[in-house]
């Protein structure tokens, strides 16, 4: 059944897009029009690792040239009064939520996020037409500008204490999205902006893009993406299948169409985490970690994020992920073992093992 499913996924793909057509299997709807080539976004629209200000010029941009088609807003403010920065492409019904960045050394969500926006918005083609009326995406790009001005992991609040912060430093903005905690009471900006947000917009997917340390696969090969789904015993059973039908299909994009190697993120069951809290909510959410590989493995990394995120969106759109098999998730290996730190590697942008 893999194979098949590679084999599908590879076939709509050409030498210049990563974005798909929907498979001909496809369904009521009527057929897409093909996958345009030559639309994959240039690669210096913001360095890996952008600073806000790089953010808010590379989104600027890209609305201009997409003649709106990507429109920008601020869902929120930081603690340092920085913008929390939500980017939309489309007018369709069904809603997408990309998250990236809410720990500020956990960067390449970001650039992938960009970059999608410009291949999702500023190209013209039947293709768009199709796509963009029948999602509406929106993402929160770089949800922890202060922290990643002040390369941590927390957002920046020196009054911070108690569980799930760093005393006098931060909070970990991906411990405060919990749905049972009245909203007013949420002592995370960023968190609260988010929250608000879905629940103004209450998205059928969401997804969050994160990066952790050096992992071994169960083959050998180095782990280059982890990826998990709602754990919660809160989370409704409909939810975590349709979450793990997302994880799923990304799996299947991260591994055949990016090259990557994919295992199980092993996350925690408390209902603060962005990926059990949209799932209480009733959205399909799945975690993305990439890997925190040297320096030379970067752009694959970036590729790797861009291409789940279009993927996901293709397959919204023409509703091809309902149909996949929750139970495969079970087939995506577990986590190994971290790798022993290599003493010519670069220093690491976070920690390892922090997801
Ligand atoms: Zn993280």
């Amino acid at each position: 059944m893999r194979a098949k499913i590679a084999a599908t996924l590879l076939a709509a793909v050409t030498a210049t897009t990563l974005i798909a057509a929907p498979a001909t299997a496809s369904a009521p709807a009527p057929p897409a029009p093909a996958a345009p080539s030559g639309v994959a976004a240039p690669s210096g629209l913001v360095p890996a690792q952008p600073s806000p200000e790089e953010v808010g010029a590379a989104l600027r941009r890209i609305a201009r040239d997409s003649h709106g088609r990507v429109r920008l807003g601020v869902i929120g403010r930081t603690n340092d009064d920085r913008p929390v920065r939500l980017a939309s492409v489309g007018n369709g019904p069904v809603r997408l939520l990309y998250v990236t960045q809410q720990h500020g050394d956990e960067p390449l969500g970001t650039p992938a996020a960009i970059r999608a926006l410009w291949t999702l918005g500023v190209p013209r083609t039947p293709w768009h037409r199709w796509l963009l009326g029948r999602i509406t995406l929106d993402i929160v790009v770089q949800a922890n500008p202060d922290g990643a001005v002040l390369d941590q992991r927390w957002n920046n609040d020196p009054t911070a204490s108690g569980p799930y912060t760093n005393p006098g430093v931060g909070y970990d903005i991906n411990r405060f999205h919990n749905p049972l905690t009245p909203i007013e009471d949420n002592p995370v900006p960023e968190a609260r902006a988010i929250l608000r947000h879905w629940q103004a917009t209450r998205p059928a997917i969401v997804v969050d893009y994160h990066m952790q340390g050096r992992y071994v696969q169960p083959d050998g090969r180095e782990t280059t993406a982890s990826m998990l789904w709602p754990t919660s015993p809160l989370a409704g059973a409909d939810a975590v299948a349709r979450s793990r039908r997302v994880a799923v299909l990304n799996y299947d994009a991260m591994t055949y169409l990016a090259g990557a190697n994919v295992s199980r993120y092993p996350g925690e069951l408390y209902e603060g985490i962005a990926r059990n809290a949209y799932g209480i909510l009733g959205s399909a959410s799945v975690l993305i970690e990439l890997s925190n590989l040297p320096a030379d493995r970067t752009e694959f990394q970036i590729r790797t994020a861009y291409t789940s995120m279009l993927a996901t969106a293709r397959t919204a759109a023409d509703g091809s992920w309902k149909r996949i098999d929750p139970a495969r998730a079970d087939a995506i290996p577990p986590r190994g073992p971290a790798l022993p730190p290599d003493p010519a590697a670069q220093p690491e942008m976070h920690p390892a093992g922090v997801g």
